[in-house]
């Protein structure tokens, strides 16, 4: 019988993190300062350290990955590849389905891939604070626990609506020994205002980044950290595909379709960048691949939003990326993937959509937990909201290879497991949970106040 986990060696974890930059058509459009002009180190430096910034700015193909950061990941990495057998027979198709599984990190998700490399450099750069926001809980638990590995203080902004709604994932980021404040919250000028307007704000990703920028931009012992968007996290997390394509090698396949979910892109570009990768070196595999940005249809920032130049915060404390976005203070609905609640988008996934090279798709939120549900009951695991989506777009593409006979190779980002996000699942399981529209109204009034350049 074929073997259905493909698994590597802790000594077959790549050594080097690959960096999309490098073969891109044309160079990224840089990150604007208010006054327009090309943000400068030095004023993203109150928030970052040197090593990330370079990173930030890098064209370099590829970059080592420290050994300190390598012998964290060997905690739980290489992660598993898995064909989903059973899955396949359910839906009848001639697709062979495989998925990698980044819920085996201590934190549930792949979040850990970039947040063990960026505690490591503060640390070096001799930070003793880490601030950051989560959504979800992911991202909050991921530094919360690499803080920990290197003895640094963390304190977490947490969307309010998450904080309500994930108890167990404020708990875990205590019991890894952070601070954690539901956001907006009284302990910035952000947050006040915020509540001094509506003391029922739920909050958003942009509001809790504003929050945690402001601390880290006010104090020199502390750095901000970020968990997606930026490119140096889209490059930690290309370890994902990497390790993919060693464990496809094994088996000698190759995909023709890779999908991911897409908040702020940085999972997403980790699963396909490495593939891309190769099409760039004209590769013959990868010539006819396509690779999927999967979104919901209620924050659709790929689908929907405009490519232009927009702040990453609600506040506009952030230099200006150009992205896909739905306008800074655009409040999406409260779907139950928090962690796709985001109104930008990584300005490398955006790049490279608005290139034509990748593509994206929107789903609604009920399809994304009936596919979930199928996956918990033919593959045994439950995986996060957010994968869901990603989930649902594989089996539409096996259900179409069902469909024209063709059996192509679906490879799918499974980012987390769901073991926190129990109270959507009843909400889904006992017909409570619905779908949104997409609120276009509130996305051209929030797409009006973009901001005016030159
Ligand atoms: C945060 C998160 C995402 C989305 O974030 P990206 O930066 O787009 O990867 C997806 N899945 C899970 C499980 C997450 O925690």
């Amino acid at each position: 019988m074929e073997a259905t986990r493909i698994q590597l060696d802790a000594a077959d974890i790549p050594t080097h993190w690959y960096n999309v930059v490098a073969d891109l058509p044309t160079p990224p459009a840089p990150p604007l300062g208010g006054d327009g002009k090309p943000a400068t180190p030095e004023q993203m430096g109150a928030i970052f350290p040197g090593a990330i910034l370079e990173q930030e700015m890098s064209a370099q193909r590829w970059i080592e990955i420290p050994r300190e950061v390598r012998e964290i990941y060997r905690l739980w990495r290489p992660s598993p590849l898995v064909r989903a057998v059973r899955l396949e027979q359910a839906l009848g198709t001639p697709a062979k389905i495989f998925f990698k599984y980044e819920g085996v990190s201590p934190a549930g998700s792949h979040k850990p891939n970039s947040a063990v490399p960026q505690a490591f450099y503060n640390k070096q750069a001799g930070i003793k604070r880490l601030t950051t926001e989560t959504g979800a809980g992911q991202w909050g638990s991921s530094i919360s626990f690499a803080g920990q590995m290197f003895g640094l203080e963390v304190r977490v902004y947490m969307v309010k609506v998450s904080y309500d709604q994930k108890p167990y994932r404020r708990l875990m980021m205590q019991t890894w020994g952070a601070e954690v404040y539901p956001s907006p919250s009284p302990l910035t000028e952000t947050g006040r205002r915020l509540l001094a307007e509506n003391p029922d704000n739920e909050g958003s990703l942009g509001i809790a980044i504003s929050e945690a920028v402001e601390e880290a931009a006010g104090r020199a012992d502390t750095n901000y950290t970020l968990g997606s968007v930026l490119n140096h996290v889209a490059m930690h997390q290309t370890i994902i595909g990497l390790e993919a394509k060693k464990q496809f090698d094994k088996i000698g396949l190759y995909p023709d379709i890779v999908i991911g979910p897409c908040g702020g892109g940085s999972s997403f570009a980790g699963i396909a960048f490495p593939f891309l990768a190769d099409k760039a070196a004209g590769d013959k595999r990868a010539q006819a691949l396509r690779c999927i940005a999967v979104e919901p249809s209620s924050c659709p920032t790929l689908t929907k939003g405009k490519y232009a130049y927009d702040f990453g915060d609600a506040s506009g404390f952030t230099p200006l990326m150009r992205m896909y976005t739905l306008g800074h203070d655009f409040m999406p609905p409260g779907i139950h993937a928090g962690g796709l609640r985001y109104h930008g988008a990584s300005p490398l996934v955006s790049q490279l959509l608005h290139d034509g090279l990748i593509e994206a798709a929107a789903v609604q939120q009920l399809g994304t937990f009936e596919a979930g549900v199928q996956f918990a009951r033919t593959e045994g695991i439950i995986p996060a909201p957010e994968s869901c989506h990603a989930i649902r777009q594989a089996i539409d593409e096996a259900l179409k290879c069902k469909a024209t006979g063709e059996a192509r190779t679906i490879l799918f980002n499974l980012t987390g497991h769901g073991h926190f996000d129990m109270s959507s699942y009843e909400r889904y399981l006992s017909g409570k949970l619905e779908n949104y529209d997409y609120p276009a109204e509130a996305v051209a009034a929030s797409l009006d106040h973009l901001p005016k350049l030159g």
